[in-house]
């Protein structure tokens, strides 16, 4: 299984992370975690094949993780010599069926109608779903938004876990314990703490009741980039940790 996180940004525009995006690869399996603002041109950039993408998974509706959904349709639809046939599925919770029919009925095109096969699945909180022989996803509803999920993606002998956006929540810590990666989003300083995203400290006393073989942080603000996050962490948290940047990768 290898996990790349594509964009680490936020809703805020900043030179050098796009909006949120993180790529799971796992057998026959190619999904897209989040599809924000600047993940397609970001895929691109890295060098990361996007034409052959399997799944997009999306956490919750904020446009910083949803936005790119149709330029990644768009690009598969008149992007590609020849047009994309292979199938894909858009995972989501409920609500997500209704999210991508207005964004691209908007456009002038339904996603019925870019010549690939799409299926839109919304998963309910809990549901442990087959993606693949050897490979599950599974969902749990975290403090955000009323949709907002996390993610467990299952492979071989390995668990990733990625927050999507979360506010605190030691029954998601729980639930993600023993997890090989916790891919979770770090979005915000002490100072600035709001019950909707996650800063450093509380970052870390999730990690201390989850003890994920790596702690990943994404979705960083910039008051944050101020901070040595990786200290904070240290200061209540023992084990690895690594602040990703776009294109940073790891193989499970
Ligand atoms: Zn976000
Ligand atoms: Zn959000």
């Amino acid at each position: 299984m290898r996990l790349t996180t594509v964009g680490t940004g936020t809703a805020a525009p900043v030179a050098d992370r796009v909006q949120a995006g993180h790529l799971v690869e796992c057998g026959p399996v190619r999904m897209l975690l989040d599809c924000g603002s600047g993940v397609s041109f970001r895929l691109a950039a890295l060098g990361i094949d996007w034409t052959t993408i399997t799944h997009v998974a999306l956490t919750h509706f904020h446009a910083d993780h949803v936005l790119d959904v149709p330029t990644m349709l768009t690009a598969w639809r008149y992007g590609m010599l020849p047009p994309r046939s292979a199938p894909l599925e858009i995972i989501g919770p409920a609500g997500t069926a209704t999210l991508v029919d207005r964004l691209t009925d908007a456009l002038g095109i339904s996603w019925r109608e870019y010549g690939f096969p799409v299926t839109i699945r919304e998963m309910p909180p809990g549901e442990r779903l087959v993606v693949a022989d050897g490979v599950v996803l599974e969902s749990r509803s975290v403090p955000h938004t009323a949709e907002s999920v996390a993610y467990l993606i299952e492979g071989p002998g390995r668990r990733v876990v990625y927050s999507g956006d979360t506010g605190f929540d030691d029954g998601f810590a729980h639930w993600a314990a023993g997890c090989d990666v916790l891919l979770i989003e770090c979005s915000l300083p002490e100072s600035m703490a709001i019950p909707t995203h996650l800063t450093p400290q509380q970052v870390a006393t999730i990690a201390t009741i989850a003890s994920p073989g790596l702690l990943a942080l994404t979705h960083l603000y910039p008051p944050l980039e101020k901070v040595d996050v990786p200290a904070a962490i240290a200061a209540h948290h023992a084990g690895p940790v690594v602040v990703c940047h776009d294109g940073w990768s790891t193989e499970l």
